[in-house]
């Protein structure tokens, strides 16, 4: 199946939201909607969301999500180690001086399991803990393509000392995720694409 990947690049910390859908299809999912409703509005218009994915809980990556969720009433998904860090800020890391978005209160999100098939798209749910804990990719395996959130970047990988992060478990992930196909492309958190194949040549595996 092809899919449809439209990358909406947000806020200040320049977060990548990705709006994903089926190719030929109008339903999609929103990924990691990020400080700039403006935008994620506009790239959703004409379409409908079907659910937004977060892949951790880190303000920068989950701003839009209330307002999306109330205007469309699509279901938010987060893994369950990440579900408190949604509505505090003292530990998503909300920043009133670089956000114009209000931080989340009351946003309602559903755990995420081991895989979602929503829109017609099938994700794979990869635990990946290290940025925080409860830190996930989004494997469309079929596809080929990974949303890595802020676990694996192009030259890089996420912070480890925010809350909940650790360097074991960021060690323990991107091992895991270097087991996938080289030809596997990744969508981040920030930053351009890359794939599973680039990365691991970095770390000379
Ligand atoms: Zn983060």
């Amino acid at each position: 199946m092809r899919i449809d990947i439209q990358p909406i690049v947000c806020g200040l910390y320049q977060e990548n939201a990705y709006r994903v859908s089926a190719e030929g299809r109008t339903d999609c999912v929103l990924i990691d909607p990020g400080d700039d409703l403006a935008r994620l509005r506009c790239a959703l218009s004409g379409r409908t969301l079907a659910a937004i994915l977060l892949t951790h809980g880190h303000f920068d990556h989950i701003l839009a999500a209330k307002p999306l969720a109330d205007e469309t009433g699509a279901p938010v998904y987060i893994h369950p180690m990440d579900m408190d860090m949604l509505n505090d800020y003292a530990i998503n890391g909300y920043d009133p001086e670089v956000c114009r978005l209000r931080p989340p209160e009351k946003l309602d999100a559903r755990p995420l399991g081991e895989a979602l098939d929503v829109a017609g798209l099938s994700f794979r749910v990869l635990h990946t803990p290290g940025h925080s804990r409860g830190s996930v990719c989004l494997y469309l395996e079929g596809e080929g393509v990974l949303f890595s959130g802020d676990t694996m970047f192009r030259a890089g990988y996420g912070r480890m000392d925010l809350h909940g992060g650790s360097e074991l478990s960021m060690r323990r992930s991107l091992r895991a995720l270097f087991d996938l196909p080289e030809g596997v492309k990744v969508f981040s958190g920030h930053g351009g694409p890359t794939t599973v194949g680039e990365e691991r040549a970095r770390y000379g595996l």
